[in-house]
């Protein structure tokens, strides 16, 4: 019942589904609602792949992504099929893509997207997700721990990873008290581009593969290639051996000395590392400003376990005593935040 209230709190079904997209650089995020009842819509939403879904009382909120720019063919079929049965009028729209792409939404569907502010929409997404997801923290490197929800203590640093990076200060779960501090434009767009440039490849999942098997120690220079190895103390747990000091510093002297080819799984392994680095130095250096010890990472970027545990470890590298915290639902809280929120247009 409480779904019910909190996701429908300024809306009303009025033809059998609710929805909401958050429309960014990189992937369209759809926040769908349907009653339970509406078999024809659940049959359309769960023939998607890696659809999550909040299941409540007599509705079920379905979450699926797509490639923005796969407009034609994935995200035109899924709405023609479902306007077929429920001929809405209006699509709650956040992100970049509200702006862009609202013309070719009345052109194809006549539908008529009803703009969020994207901060406000996460903000919103936020409130939600404190009742409905999970949220975890990383143990021994990669396994996931679930925490009660109370355990993501105000303030904190909250870290949105999409294409490129935004960094919030949340002091608590309402609007007026979240700001945006910092943020990068080395993000999970960076990670695709210069995979593509590199290694070729431009798929998440398979760069992210690729990294897991690959070692960074062939790319990047560490202390151990500059130091004697002995003459380096560890602390915090963390052998500063294995720490990079210098992102592809290695390349110029193999290329000089050994070779010029390297392994795409040492590039991949080498360029994600790289930016989890930039991204958690970034936001350690927000937390500590603001005497805060804790940060909450979410954004597509961390889709991938791998992903996670690498912005987990290089996270410590910068501070053992952070508490640092993903959610279940990575990258979908700007389209929960855009359904539920009251709309400003
Ligand atoms: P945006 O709103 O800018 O599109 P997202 O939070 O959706 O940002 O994250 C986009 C990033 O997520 C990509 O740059 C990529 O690194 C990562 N990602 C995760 N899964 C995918 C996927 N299936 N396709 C493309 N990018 C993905």
């Amino acid at each position: 019942m409480e779904l019910e209230k909190n996701l429908l709190r300024y809306k009303k079904i009025s033809n059998k589904i609710l929805i909401g997209v958050d429309i960014g650089g990189t992937l369209a995020k759809f926040a769908i609602v349907n009653e339970k009842t509406q078999l024809e819509i659940e049959n359309i939403l769960n023939s998607f792949e890696n659809m999550k879904i909040i299941e409540t009382g007599n509705y079920i909120l379905h979450l699926l992504l797509f490639p923005t720019n796969d407009f034609e063919k994935e995200i035109k079929p899924l709405l023609n099929k479902l306007f077929k049965i429920s001929p809405i009028k209006e699509i709650y729209a956040t992100g970049g893509g509200a702006y862009k792409f609202e013309s070719l939404m009345k052109q194809n569907f006549k539908i008529d997207f009803l703009k969020n502010d994207e901060l406000i929409s996460l903000v919103e997404g936020y409130i939600f997700i404190k009742n409905y997801s999970f949220i975890y923290k990383i143990e021994d490197f990669d396994k996931k721990i679930f925490v009660p929800n109370s355990d993501l203590k105000y303030p904190h640093i909250s870290v949105n990873i999409g294409s490129g990076v935004s960094i919030l200060k949340v002091n608590s779960p309402y609007k007026k008290d979240i700001e945006r501090v910092a943020g990068s434009i080395m993000g999970g767009g960076t990670l695709i581009g210069l995979s593509k440039l590199l290694i070729g490849i431009d798929d998440y999942n398979e760069i992210i593969n690729l990294a897991q098997k690959g070692n960074y120690h062939n790319i990047d220079l560490s202390n151990e290639d500059i130091y004697c190895k002995n003459s380096i103390k560890n602390n915090n747990n963390i052998n500063k051996n294995e720490i990079p000091i210098s992102s592809f510093g290695k390349i110029y002297d193999l290329m000089t000395v050994k070779k010029n080819t390297f392994e795409k799984e040492d590039i991949a392994v080498s360029l994600l590392y790289m930016i989890c680095l930039h991204i958690t130095q970034i936001a350690n250096l927000c937390a500590k400003k603001y005497k805060i010890d804790t940060i909450y990472f979410f954004g597509n970027f961390t889709r991938s376990s791998f992903a996670i545990s690498l912005l987990n470890k290089s996270s410590l590298i910068w501070n053992k005593n952070l508490n640092i915290r993903f959610n279940i639902l990575d990258g979908f809280l700007g389209a929960v935040g855009t359904l539920v929120e009251k709309n400003e247009d």
